[in-house]
């Protein structure tokens, strides 16, 4: 229960939805009501989405009341405590599904939440598990894993290739971290490692033209399919639709649209670090210091977590009174995929959370690479070395989620000149732009009717047929339900 994982999920189940399956979305309270617009607006639709809220169990492990997702976990512990919770469910989850009627016919969960595979062994139902990150990501993740990897290389330093893939990816620990391979989450590692292994198959939001090498070794290395469905993104077609996503937008969208419309196509730089990484202010001011002398127009959009009173004041009394003719600031949660999709904004901050990235390519828009932990170093791989869109800032070292006092200060001159290598950069500066416009096109392709997704989507929904009925069916009579955690 993330941000960055949940958002790709409802559009899983809308789109899964639109073609055929019927489909419920498994969550919890508080998490439901972030999205409250979404399911209104599926009720409205007639699309057979159904929402399961299962309590979150808070309480009986002495987490704060309503902690339900991990953008609102304040102390390094409550990671620890959040996860004890998550595993919680799995009562509440197998009471619910043996009371439906019919059985679903699969589950898609989380890869994050490898306690689900226990469950669906039980009740005999074949399940998928759905990655977050880039099949790059996965790739080299699960490479490291099977070539030990993780355990040999124990100075984070310490630069190494990672094995068997198709490109020379070299990085150290601190860089590629994996996920639960911490001492302390070794439940969590086992765990997911073997829901993978025992999984039917394994879904990913990225789409064929994109990274086809790595889907196609990835897929090798397990042994199993790897359904690519997106960008899931491009579910949203319409501007509420693509307001609405994840959390009730700190601005309204019409007039960020308005304020873009005034602007020259491909001028707005957008910046924004996703829906976890917090900045301290010290660095925030550099950032900000920055957009005040590159002279561009800006979206900037900072985290209320991040709003400590200075901050604010600063924005108010200094920031915002010197740029007010040519930027704006988004206080909280920004409606990002209507940013991204308007032709205004020509270049794009971020810390390369997988979501992110995929949005910027799905709308043709190149990156500026600032990774700070988790998958995002090698995302950044991906954009930069492989795919050619995105220009990096050069962190080298990963921080903290709640913090980033361990990593030194990027100075307002060096994040200047890394803005105008970003919407200008010469030669070099076009190439990105013509490349990030060229995959854009074909993002949108690989979702349009008879395109890679949109076919891999229509497969996915039959293979569930056909696993559960031993026959082959028309996919237009499949109405099947899914089930999504
Ligand atoms: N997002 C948004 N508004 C914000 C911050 C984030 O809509 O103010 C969305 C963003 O579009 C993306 C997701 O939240 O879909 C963030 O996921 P990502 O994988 O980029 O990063 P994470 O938040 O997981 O670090």
């Amino acid at each position: 229960m993330a941000q960055g994982h949940m958002i790709p999920m409802v559009d899983m189940a809308r789109l899964l939805a639109e073609r055929g399956a019927r489909v419920t979305l498994i969550t919890t309270p508080v998490n439901a009501a972030r999205i409250r617009p979404i399911i209104d607006r599926v009720s409205r639709s007639n699309l057979p989405v159904a929402f399961e809220e299962l309590p979150f169990p808070c309480a009986e492990l002495g987490l704060p009341e309503g902690h339900e997702n991990i953008d609102l976990i304040t102390q390094h512990d409550g990671f620890r405590t959040f996860f004890d919770a998550l595993r919680l469910l799995r009562g509440p989850l197998e009471r619910y599904l043996r009371a439906c009627s019919p059985r679903p016919s699969c589950i898609v969960a989380d890869g994050c939440n490898g306690w689900t595979a226990d469950v669906a062994r039980r009740l005999r139902i074949p399940r998928f598990v759905f990655h977050g990150p880039s099949c790059f990501y996965s790739l080299c993740d699960y490479n490291m894993m099977r070539h030990g990897v993780y355990e040999r290389v124990t100075d984070y330093s310490e630069r190494f290739v990672v094995p068997e893939v198709p490109v020379r990816v070299e990085v150290n620990r601190a860089q590629a971290p994996g996920f639960f391979n911490s001492p302390g989450w070794e439940t969590e590692r086992d765990e997911s490692i073997a829901a993978e292994d025992t999984a039917d198959g394994v879904v990913v939001n990225t789409f064929a033209e994109l990274e086809r090498p790595f889907i196609e070794c990835y897929e090798k290395a397990l042994g199993k399919k790897v359904w690519t469905l997106g960008p899931l993104c491009l579910y949203n077609k319409d501007a509420e639709g693509m307001a609405a996503r994840g959390n009730s937008a700190a601005v309204d969208h019409r007039r960020v649209v308005a304020w873009l419309d005034t602007r020259e196509p491909g001028s707005v730089v957008y910046v924004s670090f996703g829906s976890l990484a917090l900045s301290r202010q010290a660095q925030l001011v550099e950032i900000g210091a920055a957009l005040a002398a590159s002279q561009r127009p800006f979206i900037w959009v900072i985290k209320s977590a991040e709003l400590v009173p200075e901050m604010g004041a600063w924005l108010r009394d200094e920031f915002e009174e010197a740029t007010r003719e040519r930027g704006l600031v988004v206080k909280g949660w920004s409606p990002q995929l209507t940013v991204l999709s308007h032709r205004a904004v020509g270049g794009f901050v971020t810390h390369c959370g997988w979501n992110s990235l995929l949005e910027a390519i799905a709308m043709g828009v190149p990156v500026l690479t600032w990774p700070r932990f988790a998958d995002q170093f090698l995302n950044e791989r991906l954009v930069v070395d492989v795919l050619g869109v995105g220009v990096s800032i050069g962190a080298k070292m990963p921080t903290s989620v709640l913090h980033e006092d361990s990593v030194a200060l990027v100075k307002r001159e060096e994040v200047e000149r890394a803005v105008e290598r970003l919407m200008d950069g010469g030669e070099e500066g076009e190439e990105r732009r013509r490349r990030s416009k060229e995959l854009g096109e074909k993002a949108k392709k690989a979702m349009e009717e008879g395109g890679s997704s949109y076919v891999n989507t229509a497969e996915l929904i039959q293979s569930v047929m056909l696993g559960r009925e031993g026959e082959s069916k028309d996919i237009e009579d499949v109405k099947e339900k899914l089930v999504l955690l």
